[in-house]
């Protein structure tokens, strides 16, 4: 028994000791544990948005535990703060955070604004547009405009290459967008066809030579290409249609054609060549109605001294009577001051002659003659050009009868004497009238019924026509 009272009573001694133990561990334990507030963060720690859509955070959770007793959990509220802006791309964060009171904690989120949209590009195209081979492609036009920059019209990169053009663009982002376009190669324009001279009168015996040039808009020069349907027999009078016919690469085909007249050598050996200097004028159109009336052929050096009838330079290559240059502006101290200043005042008669007839001339008559004097202010100006012309492939024309209509004669009677009395001293007769002067235009019928009757013919002059020479005297 006193044993046993001896057992209990260290029983009793131990188990308070025991019971304080237990509560020093604890109490160590309780000590040495941590407090920690911990974050999650829900959905992906970096989220990624489109330019423009609304950006929805999925938050984050935050709980109080300890480090040691991490079976006593506390729920604490997430502030969140966010510096997203879902109009401009970019790299933000979202900041969550939590306290318990005497200690805060931070967590955040990366969210990316991006824009993964390619620009648009739209090409404008014109139905009827063609590129000509071998040409380069004339831009129809296009735009480029991108979700997020606006208009990228101007950073369009364009590359043309084996027919087609490819337009590339990138925004801002590095979205990249090319849409190419195919070349329509194709020709629907036919050559030019020109033929030198136009409608021609070669006389007899003379030469014709046939010259024209075939221009297309995509094969360039293609005159070798030019078919000629018809010949001309010079020996033998009569009109002679020449018919020209090319085609380009593509088919397009250009026709032409041209009336050569051969006309008859004179019969008999007396001829008249009746020319006109110093029009077209007022009488102009009176003497081509005589002229006509006659069928008389004859030949006019003109001018530009009445602008406001230079449409019967037209009138006169209808009817078959020869143009040739005289002067655009008969001012002798222009003209002969230089041979520069000659030749540009016969190139601007020239153009007026072209604009009206189509073609150029041949042949002219110097101001004054080539045996003029009014020139010796420059002394060899005269053999120089007379020279100089036959270089340029004119034909100059003096004349060997002379109506005096230039200087003292002032009546139609006192014309009409002079012609006649002077185309009886020669066989071949160039007359010298002025269209200019009523007087004169007003017995041309005179004159020619006195040569029909007394076995002339009349002609217009061709390059190969008796040209009268006076010979140079400066
Ligand atoms: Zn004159």
């Amino acid at each position: 028994m006193k044993k046993s009272g001896k057992e209990h009573s260290i029983a009793v001694k131990i188990l308070p000791l025991a019971v304080i133990l237990l509560f020093a561990v604890g109490a160590l334990l309780y000590g040495a544990n941590r407090w920690i507030i911990q974050i999650d963060i829900l959905g992906d720690q970096t989220q990624y948005v489109e330019y423009g859509a609304e950006f929805e955070d999925p938050g984050a959770a935050a709980v109080r535990k300890g480090s040691i007793f991490s079976f006593i959990r506390k729920d604490l509220q997430v502030k969140a703060s966010s510096n997203v802006d879902p109009e401009k791309t970019g790299t933000y964060s979202v900041v969550y955070s939590a306290t318990d009171g005497s200690s805060t904690e931070t967590a955040s989120r990366t969210v990316i604004v991006q824009d993964t949209v390619p620009p648009e590009i739209s090409l404008k195209s014109d139905p009827d547009a063609y590129t000509l081979p071998g040409h380069e492609y004339e831009e129809e036009g296009y735009s480029a405009s991108d979700n997020y920059d606006g208009d990228l019209t101007d950073r369009v990169d364009r590359q043309v290459k084996d027919g087609t053009v490819v337009y590339t663009v990138s925004d801002s982002s590095g979205n990249e967008k090319s849409v190419a376009r195919t070349i329509v190669y194709d020709d629907r324009t036919p050559p030019e066809l020109t033929l030198e001279g136009g409608d021609q009168t070669v006389t007899q015996g003379g030469s014709f030579e046939d010259s024209y040039t075939a221009i297309d808009d995509a094969d360039g020069d293609i005159t070798d290409r030019v078919t000629v349907d018809g010949t001309v027999d010079t020996e033998t009078p009569g009109d002679y249609v020449l018919k020209y016919e090319v085609a380009d690469s593509y088919g397009n085909k250009s026709q032409a054609q041209r009336t050569v007249t051969v006309s008859p050598k004179p019969a008999g050996d007396k001829i008249i060549y009746l020319t006109f200097d110093d029009g077209p004028g007022p009488y102009t159109a009176r003497l081509l109605d005589v002229l006509a009336q006659y069928d008389v052929k004859a030949t006019f050096f003109v001018t530009h001294a009445f602008p406001e009838y230079e449409d019967m330079l037209a009138r006169e290559a209808a009817e078959g009577h020869t143009i040739g240059v005289h002067t655009y502006t008969h001012d002798y101290d222009l003209i002969y001051s230089s041979a520069d200043a000659y030749w540009e005042d016969f190139e601007k008669m020239e153009q007026v002659i072209e604009a009206q007839t189509g073609k150029r001339s041949s042949i002219f008559r110097f101001p004054g003659g080539s045996s003029n004097t009014v020139s010796n202010f420059n002394p060899g100006i005269m053999t120089y050009l007379t020279q100089d012309s036959a270089a340029r492939g004119y034909t100059y024309f003096d004349w060997n009868v002379s109506s005096g209509d230039a200087s003292n004669t002032v009546t139609g009677s006192e014309v009409y004497q002079n012609i006649l009395r002077e185309c009886q001293m020669y066989k071949e007769n160039v007359v010298l009238c002025h269209d200019v002067k009523s007087y004169t235009v007003d017995i041309i019928d005179d004159v020619i019924e006195w040569g029909l009757a007394n076995g002339y013919v009349f002609a217009p002059l061709t390059p190969d026509s008796y040209t009268a020479h006076h010979g140079v005297a400066n």
